[in-house]
């Protein structure tokens, strides 16, 4: 497990963006940003479970968390000038954004891979964070300093058979990363990195491994050290790096 130990102000006066913040570990993350003093804004499809949040995160004492609610399937452009509106109004700057919403897609070949789930895929996956990142950079460019960071996997790095479209969609995830931090990296205060949370028991692992026991894997909780440092300005000198939340080595630059 990557190690960090975080001081309970170590996000304080941050505003960040979390997606898929009503659950797994985009729900942990956005608790742990709120425990250690960030203003966060949870972003999901479910006003219910993220008004569950809301109630765990204000009962652990955070600041007030933000709820925004969004189905990131059915998104135009547009909406995303909304989201940037409203924070913007609100916060007047933004600086953190965990995108984590995710779609899984079926584990077949891809002779049989549907198109329609293909696409689903490729919104929430690929075309969200393209969004965001577009539409939200005047809100970056207020902030001091600014994190992006974007979720990946183990099959966003080496191809696996029958993971289909959710593996290219973190391949993609993966590029997006790399070429914003080349372009940002030397003309802003805007740093972009992606994680990989690795096996973590979540609704997803488990759907996705059906016949493996979950409490064999760390809870959502257990992986934040590594969020909470690439969140933070401790690792400010990082951009273009990727890393995985449950081993102990350091983000690795993957640009030269
Ligand atoms: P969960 O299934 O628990 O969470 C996925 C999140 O994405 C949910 O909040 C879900 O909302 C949200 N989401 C899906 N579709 C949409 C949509 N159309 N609009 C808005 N939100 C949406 O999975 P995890 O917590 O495990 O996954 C978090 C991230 O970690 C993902 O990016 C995943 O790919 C990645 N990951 C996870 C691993 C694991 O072992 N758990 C391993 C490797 C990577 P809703 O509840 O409404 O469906």
């Amino acid at each position: 497990m990557f190690k960090f130990s975080a001081d309970k102000s170590l996000l304080a006066n941050k505003t960040i963006l979390v997606t898929g913040a009503n659950t797994g570990i985009g729900k942990a993350a956005a608790i742990a940003y709120g425990q250690h003093g960030a203003n966060v804004i949870l972003l999901g499809r479910n006003t219910e479970s993220l008004e569950s949040c809301y109630d765990e995160m204000t009962r652990a004492g955070c600041p007030e968390p933000a709820i925004y609610t969004l189905d990131l399937l059915s998104t135009e452009e547009q909406h995303y000038f909304d989201l940037r509106d409203a924070i913007g109004k609100e916060f007047g700057k933004l600086d953190g954004l965990l995108h984590n919403a995710s779609l899984l897609s079926d584990r077949k070949p891809i002779a049989q891979q549907n198109w329609q789930q293909w696409q689903d895929v490729m919104q929430v996956n690929v075309n969200s964070a393209f969004l965001l990142c577009k539409t939200l950079m005047p809100l970056f460019e207020e902030a001091e300093t600014a994190s992006i960071l974007l979720t990946s996997s183990s099959v966003g790095r080496k191809g696996r058979a029958f993971w289909g479209s959710y593996a290219v969609s973190k391949f993609a995830t993966e590029g997006l990363m790399q070429v914003m931090a080349d372009e940002l990296e030397n003309t802003s205060n805007i740093r972009v990195n992606s994680i990989n949370p690795g096996a973590t028991n979540t609704a997803m692992r488990r759907a996705a491994y059906p016949g493996e026991a979950p409490d064999n894997n760390p809870t959502a909780e257990q992986i934040m050290p590594l969020y909470l440092f690439l969140m933070s300005d401790e690792s400010k000198a990082l951009t273009g790096t990727i890393s995985d939340a449950q081993k102990d080595i350091p983000p690795q630059k993957m640009l030269n």
